[in-house]
């Protein structure tokens, strides 16, 4: 999670400023996006402390309201919330030019050492405060200039940025923002359920599409005894890894076993895979009307493996009518590694469990499938039956997000 880890200490009195992005530019829905964001911001925040959460010109405010408030974890989780483009510290001082300065001087000391030119830019949200924004600039950069006499200003192009706002309650001075998860706010962009294997892709697949504001439901089929107790844990953990992104998930164990076995028993082996994927997104169209989603995600990248070729995706949908979106479509593999890692999944992922796609893998699968052939291959089967019975041996597991990193 390096990309994620913030530089600066934690001291008390600070407070957060969460920056939104695609969010403002949401029109007459604008309002919308931000209920959701602050409900998404403070339940995230509930487990790590006592923190009054409020917006205001585009710009959330994370203020914590007790001793205890654990800073860093908090900062962290802000800085994973989808919707959020970039955080912010910022120290809270009384409403003069003086003060403000010194607040500055003190709470920016290491950056206002290290830059060698700087300027100060100011908003003035209390129009009452008796100057403009340009001379709250001017005289505090003066007082700056005065205290660091290093330092040149420069309009510009400076090192550093110390921003610095009048507001009802309070002035403000912020450090340098870090950035944030972007996207748009989990929930603003419908149900989805995803397909969750214990690969590297589907963590990815999934964090990107809820990234988009897409609301998961994870699904996970098993094989046992083929696929063992520790793959089926495995694929939890990667879930609850991504919890820390998404807020609460429900994973929906499907049990496979039988599917495969008849497939085995009744199919041509070329066909094995692409039978049994079909029947993973007959399963998963009807988990989504169940649940009330909308779109299936899967971490398919094009050419990746034979299942993966056009003419295979294509014989995959074709048993379902709901759009399946397939965020890794057009990424390689290293591409995808370098995300998993930055989102914290890697690790789980490269775990040497089996998944049940690698069970019955046929020696020489069929690339170029059409799918008249497949239809006709998989004709032998009770569909609907073994579909029937594979549902109503659905267990259903919810991970929460745990600050501490613990197990549940
Ligand atoms: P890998 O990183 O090994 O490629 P993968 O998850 O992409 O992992 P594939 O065999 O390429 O594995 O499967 C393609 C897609 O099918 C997955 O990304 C996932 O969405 C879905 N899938 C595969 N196996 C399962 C499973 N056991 N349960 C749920 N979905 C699965
Ligand atoms: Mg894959």
């Amino acid at each position: 999670m390096s990309a994620f880890v913030t530089q600066r200490e934690f001291v008390p009195g600070e407070l957060f400023l969460l920056k939104l992005g695609e969010v403002v530019l949401k029109g007459l829905n604008r309002k919308r996006f931000e209920d959701k964001l602050l409900g998404n911001v403070r339940r995230r925040l509930r487990p790590i402390g006592n923190f009054a959460v409020s917006v205001r010109q585009s710009t959330i405010y994370v203020e914590p309201q007790d001793e205890d408030c654990d800073l860093e974890a908090a900062f962290t989780a802000c800085r994973q919330i989808f919707g959020v483009v970039a955080v912010a510290q910022a120290m809270p001082c009384p409403k003069s030019v003086e003060a403000i300065a010194e607040a500055a001087g003190s709470y920016l000391s290491g950056e206002l050492t290290a830059a060698r030119s700087f300027k100060v830019e100011s908003k003035r949200a209390d129009k009452s405060f008796p100057l403009t924004s340009i001379q709250i600039s001017q005289e505090v950069g003066g007082l700056l200039a005065d205290s660091y006499p290093h330092l040149k200003v420069d309009l510009h192009r400076p090192d550093l940025v110390v921003y610095v706002e009048i507001r009802e309650r309070a002035a403000y001075v912020h450090a340098p923002s870090v950035p944030g998860a972007g996207g748009l706010p989990v929930g603003t962009g419908g149900t989805a359920v995803s397909l969750l294997s214990g690969g590297i892709d589907s963590p990815v697949s999934s964090w990107m599409m809820a990234r988009r504001g897409a609301e998961l439901e994870m699904l996970h089929f098993v094989s046992p005894p083929y696929t063992s107790p520790q793959a089926r844990e495995k694929v939890i953990q990667l879930a609850r890894e991504l919890t820390a992104w998404t807020g609460r998930l429900r994973v929906h164990i499907v049990p496979f076993t039988e599917i495969q076995e008849e497939i085995r028993r009744q199919c041509p082996e070329e066909y094995f895979t692409l039978i049994m994927r079909r029947f993973m997104m007959r399963i998963a169209q009807r988990a989504a009307r169940k649940v009330g989603a909308h779109a299936l995600v899967t971490g398919e990248s094009l050419g990746q493996v034979a299942s993966q070729t056009m003419l295979a995706l294509g014989v995959t949908e074709d048993v379902t009518s709901l759009p399946v979106l397939r965020p890794l479509i057009g990424m390689d593999k290293v591409e995808i590694i370098r995300l998993s890692r930055e989102i914290g999944t890697y690790e789980t992922s490269i775990l040497p469990y089996e998944d049940c796609c690698t069970v019955f893998t046929p020696r020489h699968p069929c690339t170029r499938p059409r799918v008249e052939d497949v239809r006709e291959a998989e004709a032998a089967l009770d569909v609907e039956a073994l579909i029937e019975k594979a549902l109503a041996g659905v267990e259903t597991v919810t991970v929460r997000y745990d600050p501490a990193g613990s197990l549940d």
